[in-house]
């Protein structure tokens, strides 16, 4: 099929690409997906390595939500397991559940604080579940506000410094107001009413999504070397180029840098192999303070793959993306700042010029998004296209 023949091109087979994709094949229309990597799948892209060990090549993937329309939605394309992650962490040496809960509380003081602590904090936060660590430090109980400052600099401070390249005194209080300690003894890091895991992995997930008569993939092919901007018009392969075009990488790279780079964390992913059943105890181990890496993921205890000759880790370095590091590393973290929402804004108001294009996803929206929030987005956007467009949506 030629690319005008197409009723939709979409830019990137991540979530938010792959459900947009999903949902205009089902209305019955013709579209083309162009990925530049060379598999499909976004950040999510799961294979096995070379020692067989499923490993998720762009960094541990959970999927967890509240919003029971997304779950049901992707339970069209792969069977679930019930997946509670929880993480511990290094402090002081000692493996503490993270985020800070009682147990973490019983392990790190002796029985007495920790007796006289959970005692004054279920007498100053009774029948609540989570409070803000900024919340425990300003608070006028010298008990309290010395345990509140004990969690910000043991488990929070230097691990947010490590993570976003600054120094702890200039870590913006909304983030840190974001740190939560239990009160209680619920482990979980996520308190999602739904937290599960696809039996195949995520690409087997993608695999099925895609499988469509009215979806095309284009791999290793970066749009930008066949796409055209000029005057409000789009042109795919010097031909103009009418219909919907969902786009889903970076829109500083779209409009090749001419305000600049947006500016992202990344991390450098080192993958480790090891001739041992389990490497540690857990899924993933934080590592907020001595070590330069941030966390260490074992990927078995999340694929629930059973083999125990070996097993694989994942150590993650946190890094600047910019034009030394992109050769080697992913936008991942948007920074999100007044100026640099200001940079956005200028790529998306020129985009906005061509009607038929449409942002959509983390990076193209310049936003961190969990998954869930990444699919619901892509459903709201091909449902108004399709409205628009008045293209029916066949049962399914
Ligand atoms: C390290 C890390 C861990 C995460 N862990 C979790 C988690 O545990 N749970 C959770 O819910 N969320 C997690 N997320 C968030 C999750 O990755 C995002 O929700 C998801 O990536 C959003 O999908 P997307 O399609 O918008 O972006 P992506 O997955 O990044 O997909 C974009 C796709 O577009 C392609 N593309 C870009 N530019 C071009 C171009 N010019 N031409 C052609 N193709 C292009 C890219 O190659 C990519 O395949 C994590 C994110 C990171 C960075």
């Amino acid at each position: 099929m030629k690319n005008n023949d197409y009723d939709a091109i979409v830019i990137g087979a991540g979530f938010s690409g792959a459900v947009a994709a999903r949902e205009i094949a089902d209305s019955g229309k013709k579209v083309l997906i162009i990925e530049k990597r060379k598999q499909i799948g976004g950040n999510m892209y799961e294979c096995f390595d070379k020692d067989g060990i499923r490993i998720h090549l762009y960094g541990p993937h959970i999927f967890h939500t509240n919003n029971e329309d997304v779950f049901r939605y992707l339970k069209r394309f792969a069977n679930f397991y019930k997946y509670e992650h929880k993480v511990i962490g290094k402090i002081k040496n000692r493996l503490v559940p993270i985020p800070f809960n009682y147990k973490s509380l019983d392990i790190l003081f002796n029985k007495t604080e920790a007796t006289e602590i959970k005692k004054k904090l279920s007498e100053l936060y009774p029948n609540i579940h989570k409070i803000s660590v900024l919340e425990l430090v300003n608070n006028n109980d010298e008990t309290i506000k010395k345990f509140g400052e004990y969690v910000y600099e043991n488990v929070f401070a230097n691990y947010t410094a490590k993570q976003w390249g600054i120094p702890v005194s200039k870590i913006d209080k909304s983030v840190i107001n974001r740190v939560p300690v239990v009160l209680g003894y619920d482990d979980r890091y996520f308190d999602d009413k739904i937290q599960y895991m696809p039996e195949d992995g995520f690409t087997e997930l993608f695999k099925n999504m895609l499988e469509s008569e009215n979806i095309d993939i284009k791999l290793n092919t970066n749009i930008l070397d066949i796409i055209k901007l000029r005057d409000g018009k789009t042109y795919i392969a010097d031909k103009e180029y009418i219909n919907p075009i969902i786009f889903t990488g970076a829109v500083d790279e779209f409009l090749e840098y001419k305000y600049g780079r947006l500016p992202y964390r990344s991390l450098n992913l080192v993958f480790e192999n090891y001739k041992v059943d389990k490497f540690q105890e857990n899924s993933v181990v934080n590592y907020p303070n001595e070590e330069e890496f941030t966390r260490i993921t074992e990927f078995k205890y999340l694929t629930k793959q059973r083999t125990d000759r070996n097993t694989t880790i994942l150590k993650e370095y946190p890094i600047m993306y910019n034009e030394e590091t992109a050769k080697k590393s992913d936008p991942y973290y948007p920074i999100q700042n007044e100026k640099n929402m200001e940079t956005y804004n200028k790529y998306k108001n020129e985009l906005e010029k061509y009607n038929n294009i449409y942002l959509v996803g983390r990076l193209a929206e310049y936003k961190y998004y969990n998954m869930d929030i990444a699919i619901e987005r892509a459903l709201n956007l091909t449902s108004e296209i399709m409205e628009e467009k008045e293209w029916k949506i066949k049962s399914k």
